[in-house]
């Protein structure tokens, strides 16, 4: 079997519920996103919150920038299956009316909304209704009085405005938090995040904002939340990215992969390839990825380019492939099963793979 890595993941974190969710305490990492359509098109916005939710997509967010979006909640709620975040900005009637709509989290921060009776009626509907509120903290939008203060963004500046935001709730009594603390620039982003989960314990949700493409913006987040990570730092997550939003999802669970942090998902294993190989191997390996995307249990597979290393390799694989001329072995377990020729590789392998999902199921 695979070895299991499960690594410590920080637990001492208010526990704050998103419909039926728990972000933070001792609960698994979310994985979310954002919907890039017009919100009050529903039909396009629910379709793109299917094909989230069928890429493992656990919390989505959309726009809330009018009333037409606002209205468009009620009828986005009936078709989907997982939380919504309602992103707002400044305006508290669309707060007032997303909350209506059974938005299930609010994306606003409380100290831009204005007068004190405006912040007391969106505190006011959400504890009524048990819905959390997300203070997002943006380097590139500090309130002017942390601009003055220091000149220019620096992560103790967003952890001011962030203890800031949240002053006025606690105020209010009010406790159901989350806190974004996020910046293009990524050294800035841990450290910002290094220091709120130092200030307090409200769970933080992750992101480097404005990342940049899939490849650029992948690099980028892998390399700040994946530091946060490995800190123990972070309850929910969003990888930004200038592409189609099943991308963020798809690099998502391969970050809280990589880190021990989703234990239902099946791993890859493949070799850079070399001068040795004499098996198509990209293509294969492009096709188990696929394969194996949506398998919920923790099985790892490895697709070597050849012997050298396959079978050292393939004893820390559930199941694997080395490559020979015209052919390959198929390993199970470490052991070599038996040798099949090149063209029926791929397919053998997913019948094994397919063996080794049925057996986990049946226990
Ligand atoms: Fe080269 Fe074989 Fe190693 Fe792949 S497994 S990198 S083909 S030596």
């Amino acid at each position: 079997m695979g070895r299991e890595t499960k690594m410590f993941h920080r637990r001492d974190t208010r526990a704050v519920r998103v419909g039926d969710l728990t972000i933070g305490g001792s609960n698994e990492v979310i994985m979310q996103s954002m919907c890039t359509t017009k919100t009050a098109d529903v039909k396009a916005t629910v379709a793109e919150i299917l094909r989230l939710e069928e890429a493992g997509c656990q919390l989505v967010r959309v726009t809330v920038n009018n009333k037409e979006a606002a209205e468009a909640i009620k009828e986005i709620k009936k078709q989907i299956h997982i939380p919504l975040v309602s992103d707002i900005h400044f305006d508290h009637r669309l707060a007032l009316a997303a909350i209506e709509n059974g938005i299930d989290k609010v994306r606003i921060n409380p100290g831009n909304i204005g007068r004190r009776e405006k912040v007391e009626a969106v505190v006011k509907a959400c504890k009524e209704r048990g819905i959390p509120i997300r203070i997002g903290v943006n380097a590139g939008s500090l309130e002017n009085h942390l601009l003055e203060k220091y000149g220019y963004p620096t992560p103790e500046a967003m952890v001011e405005s962030a203890l800031f935001h949240i002053n006025i709730l606690e105020e209010l009594d009010f406790h159901d938090i989350i806190v974004s603390l996020k910046a293009s620039d990524v050294p800035m982003a841990i450290a910002a995040y290094s220091q709120a989960a130092k200030a307090f314990n409200y769970p933080l949700h992750l992101g480097i904002t404005e990342a940049g493409t899939l490849f650029t913006g992948a690099v980028k987040s892998a390399a700040g939340i994946g530091t946060l990570l490995n800190m123990g730092i972070g309850n929910t997550l969003r990888i930004s990215l200038s592409a189609d939003p099943v991308e963020e999802i798809k690099v998502a669970r391969e970050l809280l992969k990589t880190f021990g942090l989703i234990t239902n998902a099946a791993t890859l294993v493949s070799c850079p390839t070399c001068g040795r190989l004499d098996i198509d191997l990209f293509s294969i390996a492009n096709e188990v990825e696929d394969y194996i995307a949506k398998i919920k249990v923790p099985i790892k597979v490895s697709v070597l380019g050849c012997a050298v290393n396959g079978p050292g390799e393939a004893r820390e694989a559930d199941i694997g492939i080395a490559g020979a001329r015209g052919e390959g072995m198929l390993f199970r377990y470490g052991e070599m099963i038996r040798k099949v020729p090149e063209a029926e590789l791929l397919a053998e392998l997913k019948k094994e793979i397919d063996i080794i999902v049925a057996s986990y199921e049946q226990t």
